[in-house]
């Protein structure tokens, strides 16, 4: 299973299913991508990564923030409305008529799901797969207040389990968040000094860049096009000499 995500001023499509095919090596029984172009778009498939780019090209998906995912199921059969990422419209019976406003992929388990499945029901959201990620993303959703670094860090403070995460929202669509507890995720840094990637391993990257930032157990990175921030698990701020840019061989 793995994340691959980017923020960049060129289509990254081809970067993110390119990356899935390099991390098909371990394992996954469905796998999917969403990009931001005029809102959240996204593909989804419990075949193979070469079915999900068949859907690409025939839908013509592209954009220029996305994330995308392979999926080894824990919590919900394998099944395309379970596949990541996952949506989040917001809260109401009508949620589904409004367009999406978080997207979000997940490779872990999230162990108070159920406890916080009923509380965020109870604000009134309606869920559409039977997996502990979806969550995440209503979490967010709720928390959002036109900051998507700011929601998430309030999220992961709910959070037991373990997971990385790779995240973001239309009302932000040059942004994406990453985090890591127990799951594996690196940040990869564009050679145009414009892009920047997310990944569950550097291989994923390979061709893409050779920089790359390995983040620590419970860093939290803030992507923005030519520019990212890095916190640590008490969300105090790191330096480059403490996450230096790496490069691999
Ligand atoms: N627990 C999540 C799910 O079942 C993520 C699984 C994974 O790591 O791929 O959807």
């Amino acid at each position: 299973c793995g994340i691959v995500g980017a923020v960049s001023q060129q289509n990254i499509v081809p970067i993110l299913v390119q990356g899935l095919a390099r991390l098909e090596y371990r394992g996954y029984d469905s796998c999917g991508v969403a990009v931001y172009a005029n809102g959240l778009q996204r593909a989804r498939s419990t075949a193979r990564v070469s079915e999900l780019m068949d859907q690409i090209a025939s839908t013509h998906l592209e954009g220029t923030t996305g994330i995308a995912h392979t999926r080894w199921a824990t919590h919900g059969a394998p099944a395309v409305c379970n596949a990541h990422p996952h949506f989040s419209h917001g809260p109401g019976a009508d949620a589904y008529s409004r367009p999406g406003r978080i997207a979000l992929v997940h490779n872990g388990i999230i162990e108070n799901h159920d406890d916080l499945r009923a509380a965020l029901q109870a604000k009134g959201y309606v869920f559409q797969s039977q997996t502990d990620t979806e969550v995440i993303a209503h979490l967010i959703d709720s928390l959002y207040d036109g900051d998507l670094f700011e929601a998430v860090k309030a999220a992961l403070a709910s959070l037991r389990g373990a997971y990385a995460i790779a995240v973001f929202c239309k009302d932000e669509p040059h942004r994406l968040i990453g985090a890591r507890a127990g799951s594996p995720l690196i940040l990869g840094v564009g050679l145009d000094g414009q892009s920047h990637y997310l990944a569950s391993d550097a291989m994923a990257l390979a061709g893409v860049t050779d920089q790359i930032v390995y983040l620590e157990e419970g860093d939290v990175v803030d992507i923005q096009l030519g520019k990212y921030w890095l916190v640590d698990k008490t969300f105090k701020a790191l330096t480059p000499e403490q996450r230096p840019v790496k490069t691999v061989h």
